[in-house]
């Protein structure tokens, strides 16, 4: 276990895969899941207008926690700004995110 992994912070956890995909503006179509890990950056938002964006993924893992759910699936929006002629708005990128959990101390 390293603190790079989401059982680092979810130490109730004894398994975590978190996958993501992400629609492609330039081939028109979803990216192939992708397991990823937690990390000192957001995932990129791959909005080239978009400022200060990316993705963080820890509360999707938490309110599955607190349900004491062991899959979810949903959608994590940027949380960034994308800048539209001189104005700004919320950037309106998202990734589906899926995950599949395992709790310490339960028998399946
Ligand atoms: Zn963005």
């Amino acid at each position: 276990m390293t603190e790079n992994s989401w059982l680092g912070v979810f130490p109730e956890l004894s398994s975590c895969v978190l996958e993501i995909q992400q629609y492609d503006i330039v081939t028109r179509a979803n990216t192939p899941w992708r397991s990823i890990q937690p990390g000192n950056q957001p995932w990129p938002c791959r909005n080239n207008s978009c400022r200060r964006g990316g993705f963080r993924f820890t509360s999707f893992i938490q309110e599955m926690v607190d349900a004491g759910l062991k899959t979810k699936d949903g959608t994590v929006f940027c949380h960034g700004r994308e800048r539209i002629g001189g104005s700004y708005r919320d950037c309106v990128r998202n990734v589906g995110v899926r995950c599949t959990v395992e709790y310490k101390g339960t028998i399946s």
